[in-house]
């Protein structure tokens, strides 16, 4: 470096040292590249997860959709795709994403909730597969097309998640046809000749433990047995990532998880005597650990006994801590030597909100102005859930390819995106 920079040192940094995270790079150099904060994300750690899932199951006709609204990007997409992941889409945006990402539509779910006609029309002209997820849905995808082939969400009746907001199955929850209303689904179904192609669940985010997971499918299993003829059932989502490996939260047994759904899956093939496809709907677990926010300390303060560490890294930038009060581990990368053992101190974005923090009372090694903060597992809902709150600009992310290179996949904002859409009139 012509400035003589000679690299960080890395104060806390031994999860991302153990996953191999930056490679060869040093990520205090790569914000000085590409801007602070910004998103990075590992090719190999990305690739890794999606073969992981892939292979969680010898079922033959099982089928993993990236759920895509966990990340957008159309390189992160089009790896996924290529690692065998067929796609989950909630909305006409993220069909268009996925297309643009390579996907066709015989690989694409549409799972929608409260969408207009002409949102199904949008997926249907393409033809794309919709799973509905109430009878006002149905009923409406039957009056605009009637005789096609349809799928329906049902709720399944127990939720799970790491968080009330996060739970989308049970009575609480807005999702989903209720299991006792099957005889409506075939009322509709009938008058409308429509053909039940599929069924589907989702029952909450992040659950670590498979317990609620596998009650849920054998309850939807119970209620597809009552439609002859489907195609394709759909697990749904939720597979949780360890938030906090710097306390070694093991990892969800993806292994035992498969064997179960092994042993589930080619049971119902036996007794339903036809072999339908298995699908499973992971978002979280694509990317989250394949992606880490970086951004920088600008101000250091105490207000009474609270030290507050002031960055750049905004709830606009990552919105989970604020939202749902999640744990994500940080690391400290500083231009100077290790300076003092661990202090609770509470680090703030640079955003005008009193919840605008990501760590509260969180023990990390003594932090200077100046350095560069590591937010892990910040690949899934991280871009995909960022604003230009505040009118600031949403970072660029950046992919750390297998063979080294470190390539833009999305540009920074620029202060021209942020205006593009407003029409100043004559006031
Ligand atoms: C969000 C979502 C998923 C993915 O959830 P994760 O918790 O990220 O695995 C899967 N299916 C549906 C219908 C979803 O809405």
């Amino acid at each position: 470096m012509s400035d003589g920079f000679r690299g960080c040192y890395k104060l806390n940094g031994e999860v991302t040292d153990r996953l191999g995270f930056y490679g060869d790079h040093d990520p205090v150099e790569l914000v000085r590249r590409f801007g602070s904060p910004l998103y990075l994300y590992s090719e190999d750690i990305l690739r890794a997860n999606c073969r992981t899932l892939k292979n969680m199951c010898t079922y033959k006709n099982f089928r993993v959709n990236f759920s895509v609204k966990a990340n957008t990007n159309l390189a992160i997409i089009r790896i996924a795709r290529e690692e065998g992941l067929c796609a989950d889409a909630m909305s006409p945006g993220e069909i268009a994403a996925v297309m643009a990402a390579g996907y066709e539509a015989p690989e694409i779910l549409f799972i929608p909730n409260n969408v207009s006609g002409e949102e199904m029309r949008f997926a249907a002209e393409k033809g794309i597969m919709i799973s509905v997820d109430s009878l006002s849905q149905l009923d409406l995808f039957g009056r605009l097309f009637p005789g096609k082939s349809v799928a329906v969400r049902l709720n399944p009746g127990i939720g799970a998640g790491h968080h009330e907001k996060v739970v989308t199955a049970g009575d609480a929850a807005k999702f989903g046809v209720n299991l006792a209303e099957l005889p409506e689904i075939k009322e509709i179904l009938r008058r409308r000749g429509l053909r039940l192609a599929g069924l589907s669940q989702h029952i909450g985010s992040k659950f670590m433990d498979s317990g609620a997971y596998i009650m849920d499918i054998r309850n939807l299993l119970a209620a597809a047995e009552e439609f002859p003829g489907l195609d394709f059932i759909d697990f749904g989502g939720g597979f949780g990532i360890p938030y906090r490996k710097q306390e070694n939260e093991p990892p969800m047994d993806m292994g035992r998880t498969g064997v179960l759904l092994d042993a589930i899956m080619s049971d119902f093939a036996a007794r339903y005597g036809k072999e339908v496809q298995f699908i499973v709907e992971p978002g979280r677990y694509v990317a989250a650990e394949a992606g880490v926010l970086l951004g920088t300390v600008h101000a250091i303060k105490h207000n009474g006994s609270i030290k507050f560490i002031g960055t750049d890294i905004g709830m606009n930038t990552l919105m989970r801590p604020a939202l749902y009060d999640s744990h994500h581990d940080i690391e400290v990368y500083s231009l100077n030597p290790p300076a003092g053992g661990p202090e609770a101190v509470s680090v703030v974005g640079n955003i005008c909100e009193s919840g605008d923090i990501l760590a509260k009372d969180r023990p990390l090694p003594r932090i200077s102005e100046g350095d560069v903060l590591g937010v892990l597992d910040a690949g899934s809902y991280g871009y995909s859930m960022s604003s230009n709150y505040n009118m600031r600009l949403r970072p660029a992310e950046v992919l750390l390819r297998s063979n080294g290179e470190a390539a833009v996949i999305r540009e920074r904002d620029s202060l021209e995106d942020l205006l593009r859409n407003q029409r100043m009139i004559d006031i």
